[in-house]
């Protein structure tokens, strides 16, 4: 059986999403969209940006710092795209509906302050997977918009 091909692009981002079974597809589409095939490290954790923002214990959060170090070093990606989406399990029990989407906007937002800070050269973009009838959507967010 002949394998799947290793990827010979340049890695050019890093993406850092939810684990979550049933965005996965949307989430992925959006990466090819955007012409990242083949070309992108995934870190993805349960709460996409939760473990930045929202750290259990201290450990969480610098442990996911260290692995996105990790990542750059080894694959000198120019940019990192954070993926959250509604109806996280991470987020059960903060917030529902438009508070919750404003709560991941809020999330998203911050994630990306602090990431930039660390890596003021990189270019960081925040996407929030949203449903709208049964399918989901996946919607930019900056600070501009709201
Ligand atoms: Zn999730």
């Amino acid at each position: 059986m002949p394998g799947i091909k290793l990827s010979k692009a340049r890695c050019r981002a890093l993406v850092i999403s939810c684990s979550d079974f049933r965005f996965i597809s949307a989430q992925r589409q959006i990466r090819l969209d955007l012409g990242l095939e083949h070309a992108y490290d995934l870190l993805a954790r349960p709460g996409g940006v939760f473990a930045l923002v929202r750290p259990s214990t201290r450990t969480a959060r610098q442990s996911m710092l260290d692995e996105i170090d990790m990542l750059r070093s080894l694959h000198h990606f120019r940019e990192i795209l954070l993926m959250n989406h509604v109806t996280c399990g991470a987020y059960r029990g903060l917030a529902r509906g438009k508070a919750e989407v404003r709560l991941h906007r809020e999330d998203l937002l911050r994630a990306k302050a602090m990431l930039q800070s660390r890596y003021p050269r990189l270019a960081i973009t925040a996407y929030l997977s949203t449903i709208v009838d049964d399918s989901v959507r996946v919607v930019s967010v900056t600070d501009e918009e709201e």
